[in-house]
């Protein structure tokens, strides 16, 4: 059982209001609020040891260096990494996707496959498409059914030798599905392709375990887990990491340079060229210690009650469609009711103190697939409330009187 009380007290943004009313946070699945914890780690950080790291003999360096890999070891446990330098510092999910697809235009020939799922964020379509037209390569989609599941039979059709990566969420953000990526690993390794996880929506809610997954790539971003925004981790199994080629030229990455010739740096700083966000770096693991305390069997358990709940509530407006009803499900709802344009609701509900995400949540090809321009999209976190969920619906209410 989590003390919401206390939790909430972490959070000082919570108590807030918003055009007048007591903030309702629902946009969760866009970005996380951050605990007292964090920020003070971030004041810490800079009043105490800030200095660059990897270059001092001087103590500020030192001290800023051991932070930064101190933060380092804690996600590679948290994740259950085999190795500390299999852990990449990267900006977010977004970057660490775009490292591993330049990476993989060195090894893709014309004709090669890339199999993607039909519930990607743009994020994990764009890059694979700028490779495929860098190299000739052919981006596949694994399709989906009307509950927002994975057809995985049609994948069994789709995954041969031609498949050189496999780029699949672990949790959609558009519609919530939590993905079966453990038999779709091992469905990709028969035929000896490699795999990217997506796990930007998974990580707030559940932790990952890298090697009984088994996948060979594993991104999210930090600022989804309670962390600084601009931070975030690319996993790589160590033998990929070294295969693929650097993505950023620069300082740090090099063990030596001369016009003739640069050698690279050993992992994990073949990866982290320049200046990183040393404070996010450090502060990530201050994030990553908070959620770990309260518990992700806690905070799984607590969310489901809150989807269960919301469901329940908000079917009972007249003509709301709920968009992904995966029978493994994460604390996300993305909906519309009748015929109103989503942002008409986002917009009157934001009046009353509640935020919510409206649009296409940057998955166009999910809402063409729905035939939709877009949703309500309410995510929960585990700071969330019944009450709150009472406030959602009654704003809904309003919302549907003013506007039919
Ligand atoms: C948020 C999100 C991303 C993009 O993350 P950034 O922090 O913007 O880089 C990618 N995939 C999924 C599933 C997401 O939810």
């Amino acid at each position: 059982m989590l003390d919401l009380h206390k939790i909430r007290a972490d959070f000082p943004i919570l108590t807030q209001q918003v055009n007048g009313k007591p903030l309702v946070y629902f946009d969760n699945g866009a970005t996380a609020q951050k605990p007292q914890v964090v920020l003070d780690a971030i004041t810490k950080y800079y009043s105490e040891i800030n200095a660059n790291i990897h270059r001092g003999v001087h103590t500020l360096s030192q001290l800023a260096t051991d932070a930064y890999e101190v933060s380092r070891g804690k996600i590679q446990r948290h994740l259950n990494a085999k190795h500390a330098h299999e852990i990449i510092f990267t900006s977010g999910t977004t970057h660490g996707i775009n490292a591993v697809a330049n990476g993989f235009a060195s090894l893709l020939r014309a004709g090669d496959e890339i199999l993607v799922s039909a519930m990607e964020h743009h994020s994990n379509i764009v890059p694979w498409q700028m490779l495929c037209e860098r190299t000739g390569a052919v981006l596949k989609v694994i399709p989906m059914n009307e509950k927002g599941e994975l057809i995985l039979s049609e994948y069994e059709v789709l995954v041969s030798e031609k498949t050189k990566i496999v780029t699949v969420n672990h949790i959609s953000n558009a519609l919530g599905t939590i993905n079966p990526v453990e038999y779709i690993i091992q469905k990709a390794h028969e035929v000896g392709a490699a795999v990217l996880i997506d796990g930007a929506q998974a990580t707030p809610h559940l932790k990952p375990d890298v090697q009984a997954m088994d996948c060979d790539f594993y991104v999210f971003s930090g600022h989804k887990v309670c962390g600084p925004t601009g931070t975030g981790i690319l996993y790589g199994k160590e033998a990929w990491l070294n295969k693929l080629p650097p993505y950023q030229g620069g300082g740090e990455m090099i063990a030596t340079v001369s016009f003739e010739k640069t050698t690279y740096a050993d992992l994990p700083h073949k990866f982290e060229a320049g200046t990183p966000h040393i404070a996010g770096g450090i502060v990530l693991g201050t994030a990553i210690d908070y959620l770990n305390e309260i518990g992700f069997d806690a905070i799984a358990a607590y969310e489901h009650e809150l989807l269960e709940y919301a469901t329940q509530k908000l079917l009972q407006i007249e003509g709301l469609r709920i968009y992904g009803t995966a029978a493994q499900k994460t604390s996300v709802i993305s909906f519309n009711i009748g015929t109103i344009h989503p942002y008409d609701i986002g917009t009157i509900v934001d009046k009353l103190g509640i935020a919510v995400r409206t649009g296409h949540h940057c998955a166009q090809p999910v809402m063409d697939f729905f035939g939709i321009p877009g949703t309500v999209r309410a995510s929960f976190a585990f700071y969330n409330t019944k009450e709150e969920i009472d406030t959602f619906v009654e704003a809904l209410h309003k919302a549907v009187m003013m506007l039919s």
